[in-house]
């Protein structure tokens, strides 16, 4: 059971009537030369490592190496909390855990790399907050974390995740990718319709630079992780109505590589464009770092 391209794994479900899940958990199996048992485990560990710095976030007073980031996640749970909130509650949750990944992520925590430190909120963000909102068991989520899984050994083989290579639409792109196609499938998506929702995320986010302020994974990473995580539902919400993608996953996945290879270097995690060079922001570098050091 294996499979390198979007065409080939689309083949493959509907020749064997499975979902994506279920063709990746196959290929993990027979890859990696491990039982299934070992195979589910470790992606319910993942998860819990996954739900354990969403709750970290909300509970505890996390500052960013950097000092530019810390206390974000509180700060939008208390607005979703006094009815302020202005995108509704599954998209108000996905934000506030993909940006509270983030504070994790920079004060040094465990997260779970899905599939970049960078982009570690937007795939927590979305499937916790549709756990809550939808009260879906943990076993429908970690069937949704190998279809992501899917997408995301797609881009790595066929592209790049790596914001050095490709930009952020190569990280935060990739992880919005990864999550839209495991909300679709939780909302009973077909395995086409997954696909298409990955090909919407990544298009979306198409030409995203990799900027951070300082060369550190918080500004504007948290806030990147936050649009990630709401590009996602915008994608699957796009897919499950029906509406097809014009391009379909691989072509996405190799323009996505494409526009990335052409970003000049500068644009390419070197902290030398882009948001890094704003003046405001070398002026923050230069004082929280100091405070925080
Ligand atoms: S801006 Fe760069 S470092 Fe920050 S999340 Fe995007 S790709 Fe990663």
């Amino acid at each position: 059971m294996n499979f390198t391209t979007g065409k080939q794994l689309l083949d493959l479900c509907t020749e064997k009537n499975m979902t994506i899940s279920q063709a990746m958990f196959l290929r993990e199996t027979e890859y990696l030369e491990q039982d299934s048992v070992e195979i589910t485990q470790k992606m319910e560990h993942a998860y819990n490592i996954m739900k354990q710095s969403i709750q970290r976030s909300l509970n505890e007073d996390l500052i960013g190496m950097g000092g530019m980031i810390g206390g974000e996640s509180k700060k939008l749970n208390a607005l979703r909390k006094s009815n302020k909130n202005i995108c509704g509650p599954l998209v108000s949750k996905a934000i506030t855990y993909a940006v509270g990944v983030l504070e994790v992520n920079a004060s040094m925590g465990l997260i779970v790399a899905a599939p970049t430190a960078g982009s570690s909120g937007v795939i927590p963000g979305v499937l916790c907050a549709a756990q809550e909102e939808y009260n879906f068991e943990d076993a429908l989520i970690i069937q949704a974390l190998f279809t992501a899984s899917a997408i995301g050994y797609l881009i790595t083989r066929n592209a790049t995740t790596a914001g050095a290579e490709g930009g952020c639409q190569a990280e935060v792109g990739s992880a919005s990718a990864m999550a839209a196609a495991a909300m679709t499938q939780l909302m009973g998506g077909t395995p086409a319709q997954c696909l298409d929702a990955a090909s919407f995320a990544l298009i979306n986010i198409l030409g995203l630079v990799c900027d951070p302020v300082g060369g550190l994974v918080e500004v504007p990473c948290q806030n990147r992780n936050a649009m990630g995580a709401s590009n996602a539902l915008i994608s699957a919400e796009l897919a499950l109505s029906g509406i097809p993608s014009v391009v379909p996953i691989d072509e996405a996945v190799e323009v996505m590589y494409r526009v990335g290879r052409s970003l000049p270097v500068s644009l390419r995690e070197t902290a030398q464009g882009g948001t890094a060079i704003a003046p405001s922001a070398c002026h923050a570098c230069k004082t929280k770092w100091k405070l925080h050091s």
